[in-house]
């Protein structure tokens, strides 16, 4: 017997992986009777989601922190675990810094007037409209699918308008929601994404939209909850390396031991798929997926503050930014009891490649550059500046999401989304129709993949 076979552990279903995605899966079949393990590289759980206390004692959500009132899957187990939200503070006046370095204080969603907002406008209600063709359940079948997946977001943007200041709008909206260039996106997953969570609108704004709350406790909190409820389930520190299927089940090796189960859910992002070896090789639709789904880029600044001066001078510490700073948006993510001030910056797409590049010391100057032209010279001196620049994050290799680059949904999108490979079956975020890239389709992911298993051993049961 070899060292790894006297460490051999024995299951049901062994699920890779323990964000939410992993975490739901795992407390749905254990619910259900299931004898489940879950193997997490990491040594926490919660994935992408990831609170931690600054030096200074703030809690701050290093990855995903927002909840949207329509993320309902979402708020349900936050209900059911006592995880209290609250409002993202956005009272004040927001700041738009133009390329041209012009600064342009409003309220609302957006500036009423100025370079190239009418034809953004226009352009973001045509998407809308392309998007609520959307079939998010088949998206294969959606009208005109090829045609808009051979095309890059940029493709179409550039077919549809001239206006360069339209452009440059279109193109932080892109980095925004996806961390990723215009250039490097499928229209159609544009499209797609745009459909799943309900329309531009809902991804783009804070009020009753998908930046709508916060986590007292920090996003992660439901995670833990839910770790919690899987006691002695979880392995922590323990990484996949292989998963190899024979005709009576899988067997799933990390460092240091070999689990045996009737089935795998994998519910690692597609970029970290292409870590573990597959023995046989996964199926060459799903490989394609996953070589076509890059992660986006991005870094997530938190600078502390004493207090949140900035309100007292009538701002909400929201900003957009153009021009040559890396920082892309800035919101105020103070606690909810105001007791210390907090902006947090996001760095994104070709910006954080440069940024990312540049000394420890450098990056610091630009953020807080970035943040004094947003709320005055006293953001020039924080407390506390903590950076996660997630595509040095681990095996996550960068956030918030996969995307899909142009044509990736017309080749392999069939056979490769979710699609279950023999006994392994994969969730994740990026396997959601509703609310893809978001805490919600990952959970609705694990609820789904769950169900697919439980049917799938239920079959196995009671054969005919
Ligand atoms: C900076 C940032 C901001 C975001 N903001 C928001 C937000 O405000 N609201 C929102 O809803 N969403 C947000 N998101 C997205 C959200 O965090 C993700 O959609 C969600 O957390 C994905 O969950 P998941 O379980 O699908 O994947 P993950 O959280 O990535 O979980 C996968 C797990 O698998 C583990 N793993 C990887 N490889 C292996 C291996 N070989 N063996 C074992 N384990 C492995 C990883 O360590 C990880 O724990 C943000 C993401 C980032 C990075």
């Amino acid at each position: 017997m070899t060292t790894r076979e006297a460490s051999a552990v024995d299951t049901e279903v062994v699920v890779v992986g323990a964000g939410y995605a992993g975490l739901t899966t795992a407390w749905r079949l254990a619910d259900a009777g299931v004898d489940v393990v879950v193997l997490e590289a990491a040594d926490r759980v919660g994935g992408r989601v990831f609170s931690q206390v600054s030096p200074s004692g703030v809690r701050i959500d290093l990855g995903g922190q927002w909840i949207g009132p329509s993320q309902r899957r979402f708020h349900a187990l936050a209900a059911r675990f006592g995880c209290r939200t609250f409002p993202t503070w956005e009272t004040g006046r927001h700041v738009e810094i133009r390329a041209d370095g012009t600064r342009v204080d409003y309220a609302g969603a957006a500036p009423d007037a100025g370079p190239g907002i009418e034809e953004y406008e226009r352009v973001t209600a045509l998407l809308d409209g392309l998007a609520r063709t959307v079939d998010l359940e088949r998206p294969w079948s959606t009208p005109r699918f090829a045609e808009f997946d051979a095309l890059s977001a940029e493709d179409f943007f550039r077919a549809e308008t001239h206006d360069e200041d339209a452009l440059l709008r279109l193109a932080l909206a892109v980095q925004g929601v996806w961390c990723a260039e215009p250039r490097e996106i499928s229209f159609f997953h544009v499209l797609f994404y745009l459909a799943s969570g309900g329309g531009y609108e809902q991804l783009m704004e804070t009020r009753g939209c998908a930046q709508d709350a916060r986590f007292s406790d920090g996003a992660d909190a439901v995670a833990h909850a839910l770790a919690k409820s899987l006691d002695g389930r979880i392995r922590l520190g323990d990484p996949v390396l292989s998963i190899r299927q024979t005709a009576h089940g899988v067997a799933v090796t990390t460092g240091h031991t070999v689990v045996r189960a009737r089935r795998a859910v994998v519910t690692v992002p597609p970029a970290a798929v292409e870590r573990i070896v597959f023995d046989p090789v996964l199926p060459a639709g799903r490989r394609g997926w996953v070589r076509h789904s890059p992660m986006g880029r991005v870094a997530k600044v938190h600078a502390v503050y004493e207090e949140p001066f900035w309100r007292a001078a009538g701002r909400s510490g929201i900003a957009t930014l153009y021009g040559d700073s890396p920082v892309g948006v800035v919101f105020d993510n103070s606690p909810e009891d105001a007791s210390r001030g907090v902006l947090v910056a996001f760095v994104y797409g070709d910006r954080l490649d440069r940024w990312a590049a540049a000394t420890d010391s450098e990056r610091r100057r630009e953020v807080l550059a970035a943040l004094s032209a947003v709320a005055g010279p006293r953001a020039d001196r924080p407390v506390d500046y903590v950076e996660k620049i997630w595509p040095r994050a681990g095996r996550t290799i960068g956030g918030y999401e996969c995307f899909v680059t142009p044509g990736g949904w017309t080749r392999y999108g069939r056979d490769g989304w979710r699609e279950p490979s023999g006994l392994v079956h994969w969730a994740g975020t990026e396997t959601a129709s509703v609310w893809n890239g978001y805490i919600d389709g990952a959970i609705s992911s694990g609820e789904r993949a769950a169900a697919e298993v439980i049917g799938a051993l239920a079959a196995v049961r009671q054969p005919g």
